[in-house]
């Protein structure tokens, strides 16, 4: 999978991917993450990507050509699955959509900031447009970063245990069972006795009857 992300903050992306379940994936070569300086697309001597909004109000507008100027160079070098602009607006970002973007092949991704990117880039240049919650953060890009991680890891390869992120919350419309490590007894708090049987067969069920518990407590709603 490739994966381009377009920002104008690219240092705030740097860390996430240098480190731990993403850094292994790239270098796997499971995962290929670019990141493209928008302001590498500007024109003017200033290297500005922004200007006054339209009408008044406070608040700068991302502009639409370095925008399109990006797009069109990365669309001309391979197709693109999906063209997705982070916006407190979109779709709730859900375990769903994170399993179904990682069967994707390229895709780009557009961080906003300021007062959000001109209303044509929305109309006319992207294909999807995702939320990471209803709250507004100042740029996409840490929305991006929490996008590429519910994806990478997803992807088949990646995680040692391939079969761990199966039994990750929400996977199968269920919350993960609580999990225990050693000291079996600390102040007294002691880990569920099962877990320590060596009974496959009721850990297996033990765990399950939990999951159930759990979500009917949290998130009845799945
Ligand atoms: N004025 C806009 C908010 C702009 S915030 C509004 O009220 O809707 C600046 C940028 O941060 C956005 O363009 C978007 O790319 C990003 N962003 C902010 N909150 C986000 C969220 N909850 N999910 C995804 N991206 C978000």
């Amino acid at each position: 999978m490739r994966i381009d992300i377009i920002t104008v903050l690219p240092e705030l992306l740097e860390s996430p991917f240098q480190h731990s379940i993403l850094k292994r994936a790239q270098t796997k070569g499971i995962v290929e993450v670019h990141l493209h300086p928008l302001r590498d697309y500007s024109t003017n001597k200033h290297r500005t990507v922004d200007d006054y909004s339209y009408g008044g109000g406070a608040g700068m507008v991302m502009c639409i050509e370095p925008i399109a100027r990006c797009i069109d160079k990365l669309k001309s070098e391979r197709s693109y699955d999906e063209i997705i602009y982070m916006s407190p607006d979109g779709e709730m970002l859900d375990q769903k959509i994170s399993n179904q973007l990682s069967t994707l092949k390229n895709i780009i991704i557009l961080c906003g900031h300021y007062k959000g990117v001109d209303e044509r880039v929305r109309q006319h240049l992207v294909t999807r447009e995702i939320s990471i919650g209803n709250y507004v953060l100042s740029g996409g890009e840490l929305a991006a970063a929490v996008v590429c991680d519910s994806i990478i890891r997803l992807l088949p390869g990646v995680l040692n245990d391939e079969t761990s992120a199966l039994f990750d919350s929400f996977q199968d419309g269920m919350i993960a069972p609580p999990v225990y490590t050693r000291p079996a007894d600390f102040n007294g708090w002691k880990v569920p006795s099962i877990l320590l049987s060596g009974n496959e067969k009721e850990i297996e069920k033990w765990r399950h009857e939990q999951s159930l518990e759990r979500t009917k407590q949290r998130r009845p709603e799945l």
